[in-house]
C-alpha cells in the first residue's frame, strides 16, 4: 500500500491546542493511506478507539456515520473517515494528539464505517495475542471477517473427500466464498481448521479435555473478537460419508445495537398493532413459529426489550444456548440436546421449577417440544402471567396439529380455554431485491417462464403487477452479484377470540383456518395483513417492488393460492 508521509506540523494547523505532555513529544508523522472500499481492505487493528460505552473518541451519532478512529499496535490511531466536516477531523486528531498517539488518516466508502462499529464490543480489546500464531485460527479469522463483511448468516466447513470447502449463506441462500482460492483448501487443513476452532474454546474452560474428534457430533459456543467484531459462533460439528462438516452460526452479540423494531424486522403495520396488544396483555402465551434461521430470537429479543412493561417486571429466559444478550432480562443457559434424554429432561424441569418459585412475570421458555415445557407454558397461562416459546411448526396453522401431538400433550381443551393464547405468529424471512439491478416482468419473462404466469395471475385478480420486480441472477456490483441485499419478514399472525378457538377446541381444524382467512379483505396489494396468509404477506412485498414473488412458492403453491382467491372473488 502506498504511504504518504506529510509532517504533523504542516497539517495540524487548525487542531485543538495539544497538552503540555504531547508538546514534548517530537513531530508525529501523518500517513495518508488510500481509500478502503470494504471492511477487509482495513489494515488489521485492535480495538475502535470511538465506539463502546465509554471510547476515548467520544462521537455524536451524526458524526459517527462519517468517521471510525481504530488502535493499530504502536500506539497509532488510524483514523477512518468519509467526507467527514474538515474541523470535526481537526478536533478528532487534536485529542488524539493529546493522547499521544501517532496518526494515520484513511477515506472510506460509509459502509466500512458502519461495519466497524457494528462490530464493535463493548470495550473493544481484543485478545489477538493467543491466537496470532495459528495458522489455522488466522483463515478461520479470514472467514469470519468475510462472512461479516457479506452479511453472512452462517459458516459452512466442509470435507469432501480430499478437499475442504467453505461456503456462506448469504440472503438466505449458499454460496461458495469468493476469493483467491473459491473457498477450496485441502482437507486436511480444514479438518485442522475446524479442531483449532473447537479446541481453542475448549482449552479455555477450566475442566474441560474434550478434543475435537470429526467422527463425532459436537457443539459449542465460541466467543469471537477480532478487528473489533463482537461476535459468538454457534459452533456444530457433524461426522460424514466423505469427511467431517461444521457450520458456524454468527452471533452479532454487541450490547450496544439498538433494539430492532417491528416495522424494522419487516412486519407490516397490522401485524405491529397485534405485537402491541400482546404487550399490553402481559398474560398468556405468545408463540411464535418458524423454521431454524427464521430470525425467532431476533424477533423475541425485539418482543421483550420493546416491551413497555419489561422494566417493571421479572424477565427470564432459558435458552439453549444464550444467543444474544436481551436488555431487562435475566438469561439462564440450558442444554438441552444431551445425548441422554432424560438427563436433559430434568436439567430442563429443574430450572423451570427453581423460575416457577422465583415471583416471575414473563418467561421465555425456548421451544415449547416436549410435557415439560408445555406444562410450564401452561402453568405460566393459567396463573396470570406470560409466557413466550417458540415450536417447530411450519405456518400459523401448523401450530396446534403440533401443540396437541402427544409428543408435547396439550389438550385442546386447555389451549382453548380463556385468556391461554394469547398470540401466534408465524415468521419466515425472504431476500430483498438489490433496487440497483432487479428486472421488470417484461426482461425477467424472457429467463424464466414461471414469471409470465405469476403475472397472468395477477392479471386475473385484476391487480396492477406493473411494480413488480424480479431478481436479476449474478446482480450487479451494488449487491456483490447476488441481486439481494437483505432479509425481510414475512409473516402471519392471530390473536385467538372464540369464533377461532371454537372449530379448534373441537377438532376442526380447517375449519379454523377458514375463519382466520375470512377476515382478510381479500385484495392482495393491501397493506392490511389481518387474516392474510404468509404467501399473501409476500405477495404484498412482491406487489410494492421489494421481494422476488416467486418466494411466495416457499408458502404454498399459486395452484391452491389461485383457487382461494378467485373463491373469494364469486359473489356469495
Ligand atoms: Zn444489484
Amino acid at each position: 500500500m502506498f504511504f504518504r508521509k506529510v509532517e504533523d506540523a504542516a497539517s495540524a494547523g487548525v487542531a485543538l491546542a495539544p497538552s503540555p505532555i504531547a508538546r514534548t513529544v517530537a513531530p508525529i508523522a501523518i500517513e495518508e493511506l488510500s481509500h478502503f472500499k470494504t471492511f477487509a481492505d482495513v489494515p488489521k487493528f485492535q480495538k475502535a478507539l470511538s465506539a463502546g460505552i465509554r471510547p476515548l473518541i467520544a462521537l455524536p451519532q451524526e458524526v459517527r456515520e462519517k468517521v471510525v478512529v481504530v488502535e493499530q499496535p504502536g500506539r497509532i490511531a488510524l483514523v477512518v473517515q468519509a467526507d467527514v466536516d474538515r474541523s470535526q477531523l481537526e478536533s478528532i486528531k487534536g485529542k488524539l494528539r493529546e493522547h499521544n498517539y501517532a496518526l494515520r488518516v484513511a477515506t472510506a466508502d460509509p459502509v466500512v464505517i458502519r461495519d466497524i462499529y457494528q462490530g464493535a464490543g463493548e470495550a473493544g480489546d481484543v485478545d489477538r495475542s493467543a491466537r496470532a500464531g495459528n495458522e489455522f485460527m488466522k483463515e478461520s479469522a479470514e472467514w469470519v471477517a468475510y462472512a461479516v463483511q457479506n452479511r453472512a448468516t452462517d459458516i459452512h466447513l466442509e470435507v469432501r473427500g480430499s478437499i475442504g470447502v467453505v461456503r456462506v449463506r448469504v440472503d438466505g441462500e449458499l454460496e461458495a466464498m469468493k476469493g483467491p482460492n473459491g473457498g477450496r483448501y485441502t482437507a486436511k487443513f480444514m479438518e485442522q481448521c475446524m479442531a483449532s476452532l473447537f479446541n481453542n474454546d475448549q482449552q479455555s474452560k477450566s475442566g474441560s479435555d474434550s478434543l475435537f474428534d470429526k467422527e463425532k457430533f459436537l457443539y459449542c459456543m465460541v466467543p469471537y473478537s477480532e478487528r473489533g467484531l463482537s461476535l459468538k459462533l454457534r459452533f456444530q460439528s457433524m461426522k460424514g460419508n466423505e469427511g467431517p462438516k461444521t457450520v458456524l452460526r454468527l452471533l452479532h452479540v454487541d450490547e450496544n445495537q439498538p433494539t430492532l423494531t417491528f416495522e424494522q424486522l419487516g412486519y407490516a403495520p397490522s401485524h405491529v398493532a397485534l405485537w402491541e396488544q400482546a404487550m399490553q396483555t402481559p398474560s398468556g402465551m405468545v408463540l411464535i413459529a418458524g423454521v431454524t434461521g427464521s430470525g425467532k430470537s431476533t424477533l423475541l429479543k425485539s418482543f421483550i426489550e420493546l416491551n413497555p412493561n419489561t422494566p417493571r417486571s421479572a424477565v427470564s429466559t432459558i435458552e439453549d444456548p444464550v444467543e444474544y444478550p436481551i436488555r431487562g432480562a435475566h438469561q439462564i443457559p440450558i442444554q438441552r440436546d444431551l445425548s441422554d434424554g432424560k438427563e436433559s429432561a430434568k436439567r430442563y424441569a429443574e430450572t423451570i421449577g427453581a423460575l416457577m418459585r422465583s415471583d416471575p412475570d414473563i418467561v421465555m421458555l425456548g421451544e415449547i417440544r416436549d410435557h415439560f415445557s408445555a406444562n410450564a407454558a401452561q402453568q405460566l397461562a393459567e396463573t396470570g402471567h406470560m409466557a413466550l416459546g417458540t415450536v417447530h411448526a411450519h405456518l400459523l396453522s401448523g401450530i396446534v396439529p403440533r401443540l396437541v401431538n402427544p409428543e408435547i400433550g396439550f389438550s385442546r381443551q386447555i389451549l382453548t380455554a380463556p385468556n391461554i393464547a394469547t398470540l401466534f405468529a408465524y415468521q419466515a424471512l425472504v431476500a430483498k431485491l438489490c433496487p440497483a439491478c432487479c428486472m421488470g416482468t417484461t426482461e425477467a419473462s424472457q429467463h424464466d417462464l414461471s414469471v409470465a404466469t405469476i403475472a397472468g395471475h395477477m392479471k386475473t385478480l385484476g391487480i396492477d403487477a406493473a411494480p413488480m420486480r424480479w431478481k436479476r441472477i449474478g446482480g450487479c456490483t451494488e449487491c456483490r452479484q447476488r441481486g439481494t441485499v437483505g432479509l425481510t419478514v414475512a409473516a402471519e399472525m392471530l390473536m385467538p377470540d372464540e369464533e377461532w378457538l371454537r372449530p379448534i377446541r373441537e377438532g376442526r381444524d380447517t375449519d379454523a383456518v377458514e375463519v382466520y382467512r375470512s377476515r382478510s379483505n381479500g385484495r392482495f396489494d393491501d397493506p392490511d395483513m389481518t387474516g392474510k396468509t404468509v404467501f399473501e404477506h409476500t405477495l404484498y412485498k412482491a406487489l410494492a417492488g421489494q421481494v422476488d414473488a416467486r418466494q411466495c412458492s416457499r408458502f404454498d403453491t399459486w395452484h391452491r393460492f389461485m383457487l382461494h382467491a378467485n373463491r373469494r372473488k364469486q359473489p356469495s
